[in-house]
């Protein structure tokens, strides 16, 4: 459901709309649209999303695939697409593939999610939710602030690092390799 950013009224057409920083406002009418491009930059700092989902892994795209679908006013917010998958060599008995790499794999969700169900989105890391005023206030490490009635942390988990030598080059290189360390 998309609403009017200054009356809140739900809007079913484009008949009244109107761009800015790259997002498309729509309005219940004339009206309302003139007396937001008279301040766009506050009016849009305010406007609450019905939606925000955070992360961008298998569990973050579905639910943005779904939100899309069902034409819910979503924004996407996550430090990359694909999360872990993109660090699995394989994956074995995921419905409809006997095999695909992880890479192979994000890929195709990223494709999915851009091209068939396309939802506003920022690559960027949230630090800190807040309850204010009946929404929550999203802050992100890039300073945006965004609201939103409702969200989906999809953040899933980030292995410990073993932090020896080596580590960084041969990740995602797969198979077994042998490192020496002193102890
Ligand atoms: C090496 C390896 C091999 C695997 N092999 C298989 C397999 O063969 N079969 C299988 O079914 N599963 C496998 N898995 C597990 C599978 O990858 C995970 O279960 C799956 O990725 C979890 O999905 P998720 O969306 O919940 O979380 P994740 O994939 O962890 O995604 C989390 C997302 O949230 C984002 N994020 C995190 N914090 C923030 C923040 N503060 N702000 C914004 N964004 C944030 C991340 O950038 C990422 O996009 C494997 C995992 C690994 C690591």
């Amino acid at each position: 459901m998309i609403r009017d950013p200054i009356c809140g009224m739900e809007v079913e057409n484009e008949q009244f709309s109107y761009e800015f920083e790259g997002k498309k406002y729509l309005f219940c009418s004339d009206g309302c649209r003139d007396k937001f491009k008279g301040s766009a930059k506050e009016f849009s700092q305010k406007y609450v999303y019905d939606l925000i989902i955070i992360g961008a892994g298998p569990a973050g795209l579905t639910a943005a695939v779904y939100a899309s679908v069902s034409k819910i006013d979503t924004f996407l917010i996550t430090k990359d697409i694909g999360g872990q998958a993109v660090d699995s060599v394989k994956v074995k008995n995921y419905m409809g593939f006997d095999f695909i790499t992880g890479k192979d794999l994000a890929r195709k969700f990223k494709n999915q999610f851009l091209q068939q169900h396309y939802l506003r989105h920022i690559m960027d890391e949230v630090v800190k939710i807040n309850w204010l005023d009946n929404n929550f206030e999203v802050l992100t490490k890039g300073k945006n602030k965004i609201l939103t009635r409702s969200v989906v942390i999809a953040t899933g988990m980030k292995r410990k690092k073993l932090a020896i030598q080596g580590e960084e080059r041969l990740q995602r290189r797969g198979g077994c390799h042998i490192v020496q360390f002193r102890i």
